[in-house]
């Protein structure tokens, strides 16, 4: 049951939002807990979503639900060229949520419709929200790092830092530090121009939004914060981490087996490593099989996500060699999906090797958990880079996946002196989070001044 507790509930403000999740993973998850966080503040809530992908409307029974079709074809939905994925949705469902939208303004019966709450992916709809003069604000499931690089698209293309020149790889981007060029932002597509196009318009449609709301807390990235303030002359919110409003919920596409939570019941306390690369990266078989043998190799205990389809032209993990997990008794264990946030929290686990995906890194930092780095696309390099060189919480994995580089790496995060020193870093930031929830806590007054802001809009009434 995913209602917020009664006891952090308000009284009902007899106002309704519209949200508009992505149809992602990464991005559905963020949306639904602003969607829980925002009904406990005395909300009502409406969530439009695709077809492809939909939320389960039972786990929130608290929320109405409206499904919108995306004419998206079989073919179409696999997330592999996630910026074709994007691109098709922006333009298939103009038509559907345009409808679905007017029916919703004109069905208002009890409670008007204060505002729009989109993930900053879906750029169309800002046009859309402007024509029926709903404000829409904009939610960025990333941090506003990686969002600032974003920004910096048309300097980083006039300056020729990308597209990417492999005889770059290791030069420093002296106008964005920490960063190099290997770390800006390049994804698998079948058109980089399309993705040049998504980052413009994602940025220069959330500057045209109401308001910015983000899923990360002002200690972890203050000076970035300010940079936003210069550029982004809207409100902006910072009111995460999310996912510590309420116990962990689950808003999860795949089923998570929760048989790992046993198994981690019974191995010593920091002790294990965890690892997941996400929901949408892939890897080759080479580098599946240099992991399996850098986790063998390294004599700590292991659980590893290994979702089906992580494996470029496997099912699941038949590239292992036979009988690979017995013969290591009972030290790994493998699961298709698992219950991150409580896995990461469980006292076992001492270090998650991640992609860098925002919400496993927030994750992670919220439960106190040192990591060892391994980006794949997009933002995650970005998270990656900070996490290893601005707050020191990480080991990074930049060059070939190799099993003595990966055994070495596993040790001097659960073993060594090193890895100590990380996780003292990031236990710090650990009591930043929950500092900053509590009251008079950055998050916690944000939060206050997002409620007041939405409640300040022109609600739109029956029309
Ligand atoms: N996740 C999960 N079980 C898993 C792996 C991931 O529930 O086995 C969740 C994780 O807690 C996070 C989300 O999936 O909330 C992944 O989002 P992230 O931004 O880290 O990466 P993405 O999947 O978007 O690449």
């Amino acid at each position: 049951m995913e209602k917020p507790r009664e006891s952090r509930m308000q009284q009902r403000k007899g106002v309704t939002l519209l949200l508009f999740p992505l149809p992602l993973q990464g991005h559905i998850n963020p949306m639904l807990q602003l969607a829980n966080i925002l009904y406990s503040k005395g909300f009502s809530i409406i969530i439009i979503h695709t077809k492809f992908n939909s939320p389960n409307p039972s786990k929130y029974p608290h929320f109405t639900f409206r499904s919108i079709p995306d004419g998206l074809f079989e073919h179409e939905t696999s997330t592999a060229d996630v910026v074709h994925l994007v691109t098709l949705l922006n333009i298939k469902c103009i038509r559907s949520f345009h409808d679905s939208l007017i029916k919703l303004l004109l069905d208002v019966k009890e409670e008007p419709i204060a505002c729009l709450i989109t993930d900053a992916d879906w750029y169309f709809t800002q046009a859309v929200a402007d024509s029926m003069k709903l404000p829409r604000l904009v939610l960025r499931t990333s941090n506003i790092s990686s969002f600032l690089v974003y920004a910096a698209l048309p300097l980083l293309l006039e300056k020729g830092y990308i597209p990417i020149k492999d005889s770059q790889l290791e030069e420093p981007v002296p106008e964005l530090p920490p960063l190099k060029v290997k770390d800006l932002p390049g994804v698998k597509t079948r058109d980089v121009e399309d993705f040049y196009h998504l980052l413009a318009e994602l940025v220069n449609e959330t500057k045209a939004s109401s308001g910015l709301i983000w899923n990360s807390f002002e200690d972890l990235e203050q000076v970035e914060l300010s940079a936003l303030c210069k550029d982004f002359p809207i409100p902006i919110f910072t009111i995460g981490p999310f996912h510590k409003y309420f116990p962990a919920t689950s808003s999860s596409l795949l089923t998570q087996d929760k048989s790992c939570i046993s198994w981690l019941d019974k191995k010593a306390p920091n002790s294990v490593l965890y690892v997941s690369f996400g929901s949408i990266a892939d890897i080759n078989e080479a580098e599946f099989l240099e992991i399996a043998w850098g986790l063998a190799n390294s004599n700590q205990p292991f659980l590893w996500v290994v979702r089906p389809g992580l494996v470029l032209g496997s099912e699941w993990i038949e590239p292992l060699p036979h009988g690979f997990l017995e013969k290591l008794g009972g030290r790994g264990c493998i699961v298709k999906w698992a219950p991150q946030q409580e896995v990461l929290a469980h006292p076992a686990i001492g270090g998650f090797w991640t992609h860098n995906g925002w919400n496993s890194t927030l994750e992670g930092i919220c439960e106190g958990v040192p990591m060892i780095c391994h980006p794949i696309f997009g933002d995650q390099r970005i998270n990656a880079r900070y996490v290893a060189d601005i707050w020191r919480i990480g080991l990074h994995l930049e060059y070939k996946l190799e099993r003595g580089v990966i055994e070495r790496a596993i040790k001097r995060l659960l073993v060594e002196a090193e890895g100590q020193e990380m996780r003292k870093r990031i236990m710090t930031l650990k009591e930043k989070v929950e500092h900053c929830l509590k009251q008079g806590g950055s998050s916690y007054e944000s939060l206050e001044r997002l409620t007041s802001y939405i409640l300040s809009l022109q609600p739109l009434s029956s029309h």
